[in-house]
C-alpha cells in the first residue's frame, strides 16, 4: 500500500506548545507538578466556566482513566456497592467501577443522542432500590461529543438523590444550552488522549465543584501523603497527577481549543454534503438546537436494506484503501468481561453497534485527504 494512512482522528498541535515544554526544560520542571500543571488548570477552568461562573475547580491528572476512578472514590463508591454507567461508550468508563471492587449497571441508549435512555435508568434505579441496593453513581456519557439529555438526566438523578460522574472524555468544547459539557456532574472528567479533540499525548482532569474535593482528589493523585516532615499515610494513594512537560502540551492546545472545534465540525459538515441525497446512509447529527456537539467523531448509520451493503462492507472497502474506520463502541453488556453483570434496556445500543461507522474526523485532514476519502466512499456505493 502506497497511500499515507487516513487516521480517525490524530494529535494535531497548535504550534505554542513547544514554547512551553522548552519553559519547562529551563526551569527543570520535569515534574509530576509545576507552573505548567496550574496554569493548565487555569485555561481549563476558565473555558468551562464561561458566562455562568459556576466555580467549578480542575485537577489535572494522567488520564481521563483515573479522573474517573478518582471520581468514584469522591463519591464514596466502595467495595459491593453498584454504580450505574452507559452500556455504549469506551470501556475506560466502566474499568474504574471494578477497581473499585463495586460492578456495574448498565443502561441502554436511546437513538436521539446514542447516549443513557432516560426511561430506562429510572427503570434501573428503582428495580435497583427494589432489590435492596440503591445505586452509588451514575456515569453518564457525552458519546463522540453528543451531549446527552443532560435535563432529563439529571432530574432523575436528583429525585434520587444520585451523584452524576459526566464523563465529557469526548466532549470538550460541545455544549447543552449554551453550558460547556464537563460543567453539569457532581464530579466530570476530561481526557486529553492522543485520538481526543485536544491532547498533552496522554492526560486528564478531574472537575468538580468545589475546592475541598479538588484538594482531595490531588491529595489522593499524589500518593495520599499526610502532612508530616516523614512520608505518612493514613489512606491508599495514587500516582495519578499530571506531568509539568505533559500540560505544558496541554497549554499550546488550550489556546485552539475553539478551532479545532470548528474543524471537526466542518468535517462533520463535509460529510453531510457528501452523504445528502444518498438513500441508506444518515449522518449522526444533533437532534436540536439544545444540542451542540465538538463532532469529535463523525457518525453513519447505514441501512443495508435500502443501500444494498451493509457496514463492514463499506468498513473493508475503506480500510484497504488505508482510510481508517471503526465501528462504534461495542455495548459493555456485550462484552465478555461484563457478561454478569445487570443490564436494563432492550436492542438500541446494540443496533447502533451493528450499524454504525465512524467516519475520519480529524482537525488536520487536508482537502486532498478530503477527497481521497469521497473517492473512495463513492467508488464503494457505485460497485
Ligand atoms: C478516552 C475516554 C476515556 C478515558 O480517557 P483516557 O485519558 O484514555 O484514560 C473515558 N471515557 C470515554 C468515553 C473516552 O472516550
Amino acid at each position: 500500500m502506497n497511500k499515507d494512512k487516513i487516521w480517525l482522528s490524530s494529535p494535531h498541535m497548535g504550534g505554542n506548545e513547544l514554547k512551553y515544554i522548552n519553559k519547562a526544560f529551563e526551569e527543570n520542571w520535569i515534574a509530576p507538578l509545576g507552573p505548567n500543571v496550574n496554569e493548565f488548570e487555569k485555561d481549563i477552568q476558565k473555558y468551562l466556566d464561561g458566562e455562568q461562573n459556576q466555580g467549578i475547580e480542575v485537577a489535572a491528572l494522567s488520564s481521563g482513566t483515573a479522573a474517573l476512578h478518582l471520581a468514584l472514590i469522591l463519591a464514596g463508591v466502595r467495595r459491593d456497592d453498584e454504580v450505574i454507567c452507559q452500556s455504549m461508550t469506551f470501556a475506560a468508563s466502566a474499568n474504574p467501577i471494578v477497581y473499585q471492587g463495586a460492578t456495574p449497571v448498565f443502561i441502554d441508549s436511546e437513538k436521539k443522542t446514542l447516549n443513557l435512555c432516560p426511561v430506562q435508568l429510572e427503570k434501573a434505579i428503582k428495580d435497583r432500590i427494589a432489590k435492596g441496593k440503591k445505586p452509588k453513581a451514575i456515569i453518564a456519557v457525552h458519546l463522540y461529543g453528543m451531549p446527552y439529555q443532560v435535563d432529563e438526566i439529571h432530574r432523575i438523578a436528583s429525585e434520587y438523590e444520585i451523584p452524576v460522574i459526566e464523563d465529557s472524555a469526548e466532549a470538550l468544547g460541545s455544549t447543552y444550552k449554551n453550558r460547556k459539557c464537563g460543567s453539569f456532574g457532581d464530579f466530570a472528567v476530561l481526557s486529553f488522549n492522543g485520538n481526543k479533540i485536544i491532547t498533552t499525548s496522554g492526560g486528564g482532569a478531574l472537575i468538580t465543584r468545589n475546592l475541598s474535593d479538588k484538594k482531595k482528589a490531588v491529595f489522593l493523585a499524589t500518593q495520599a501523603r499526610d502532612e508530616a516532615p516523614h512520608y505518612q499515610h493514613s489512606e491508599i494513594g495514587y500516582n495519578y497527577r499530571l506531568s509539568n512537560i505533559s500540560a505544558g502540551i496541554g497549554r499550546g492546545q488550550m489556546e485552539v481549543i475553539d478551532k479545532r472545534v470548528s474543524q471537526r465540525r466542518e468535517m462533520f459538515q463535509f460529510y453531510v454534503n457528501l452523504f445528502r441525497g444518498i438513500d441508506g446512509i444518515s449522518v449522526f447529527d444533533e437532534p436540536d438546537v439544545e444540542f451542540f456537539s465538538n463532532h469529535w467523531l463523525s457518525i453513519i448509520f447505514i441501512d443495508k436494506q435500502k443501500l444494498g451493503i451493509d457496514r463492514e462492507t463499506l468498513r473493508k472497502h475503506l480500510e484497504a484503501e488505508n482510510i481508517e474506520c471503526r465501528p462504534l463502541w461495542k455495548p459493555m453488556h456485550l462484552q465478555p468481561v461484563f457478561m454478569n453483570c445487570p443490564f436494563y434496556g432492550t436492542d438500541v445500543a446494540e443496533d447502533l453497534f451493528k450499524n454504525g461507522l465512524c467516519l475520519p474526523s480529524g482537525s488536520n485532514l487536508a482537502p486532498k485527504d478530503r477527497d481521497r476519502i469521497k473517492d473512495a466512499i463513492l467508488s464503494c456505493l457505485k460497485n
